[in-house]
């Protein structure tokens, strides 16, 4: 994780990367944002800078082989703690593998989140996971520089093993540097929030989202803000709001495809109803979707297949229909989407244009 992979919060980042360009980092920090927050992105990107072989001003080199260990979870100086499930003896590098799988797909995942990919319902951080960190510590870092504990939600530990930790907070050993995440500061014992220095993790702000949505994920501006209104800045919150339409999107446009197929008049006019309800910035989205999966319908025809990007439900989608629509139609259905969402642009009527552009579709495929 490097910061630019953050959106925003532009303050917290400069105020960690300055403690490491002036030598005073803590050897403690408490990243206390609420869950969905970037604390735990927040504090992957700091160990990553803080080990980095060739940082810039503003982030770790990402390229280096400690930025890659770090990256890959695979770094034997980067210990990890998070809740786990299954007795006293299952520690949290019994789900490294898990860990590493959600920490690349949902960094910004929540507890619920984390639970949910190792099937439990509860977690906890039980003692002996404490004593296998200090235990650990006692050894020589591997790669000569800082060893770096990361606990997350650390207020899953019981009594036991915040006792046990608490310790070796008192008296860390030399070139060690802990990194809390917590969702819940009530929930810590007093004396390991006095031992820490805290870095509060706010939401990010709508132009943050914004700038970073327009960026990374294609998304536009109008639909960004609206996301940010949905998601009140908590970014966890956001992915999921775009998950969803993208998921809202691929049902409603295989759907379509379904009828169109089948000429089903009973399924498409009741489709071009729902369709004219929705917002102009939806159909737009709808329509582009389309054409998108139209296009790596293409590649599939003509054997490209290595060019298409979809995976699961929606290659399984692609190959199906590349077998439904002829070649030569392929580009004509695609001219229908364009010239219908022309029309739509220009205000003409939605229901319309869109029960015009299913039933040539019909006629192409049949
Ligand atoms: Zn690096």
């Amino acid at each position: 994780m490097l910061f630019s992979e953050i959106p925003g919060l532009v303050e917290i980042k400069n105020h960690l990367i300055n403690s490491v360009k002036t030598n005073h980092v803590a050897h403690a920090l408490l990243f206390d944002g609420e869950a969905g927050s970037a604390s735990l992105p927040m504090a992957l990107a700091f160990a990553t800078y803080i080990n980095c072989q060739n940082p810039s001003e503003t982030d770790a080199c990402g390229l280096c082989p400690t930025c890659q260990k770090i990256n890959k979870i695979a770094h034997p100086d980067f210990l990890f703690a998070y809740p786990t499930a299954g007795g006293k003896k299952v520690l949290s590098e019994n789900f490294i593998k898990e860990w590493r799988l959600f920490l690349q797909n949902n960094p910004f995942g929540t507890l619920s989140d984390w639970l949910e990919e190792i099937d439990i319902k509860q977690g906890n951080i039980p003692v002996e996971e404490s004593r296998q960190i200090i235990q650990n510590l006692s050894l020589k870092s591997y790669e000569g520089g800082y060893k770096i504990v990361l606990i997350w939600m650390a207020e899953a530990m019981g009594q036991s093993a915040a006792n046990a930790l608490l310790k070796v907070l008192e008296e860390p050993p030399e070139k060690t540097i802990f990194l809390l995440v917590t969702t819940n500061i009530n929930r810590l014992l007093t004396t390991i929030i006095s031992r820490t220095q805290r870095v509060a993790i706010r939401n990010v702000n709508s132009e943050e989202l914004t700038e970073y949505l327009v960026k990374s994920k294609n998304i536009t501006e109008e639909r960004s803000k609206q996301i940010y209104f949905l998601s009140e800045g908590n970014i966890s919150k956001a992915f999921e709001i775009i998950d969803q339409n993208d998921q809202n999107e691929k049902t409603w446009f295989a759907n379509w495809m379904r009828y169109c197929y089948a000429f089903d008049l009973g399924k498409l006019v009741p489709l071009a109803d729902e369709f004219d309800t929705l917002t102009k910035e939806s159909q737009r989205g709808l329509l582009d979707y389309g054409l998108k999966i139209i296009r790596e319908i293409y590649l599939q025809t003509v054997g490209a297949e290595n060019l298409i990007k979809l995976e699961n439900e929606e290659l399984q989608f692609v190959q199906k229909f590349s077998k439904v629509f002829k070649f030569e139609n392929i580009g004509q259905i695609s001219d229908l989407i364009s010239e219908g969402q022309m029309l739509i642009e220009r205000n003409v009527r939605s229901k319309i244009t869109f029960l015009d552009i299913s039933l040539n579709i019909a006629r192409l495929i049949k």
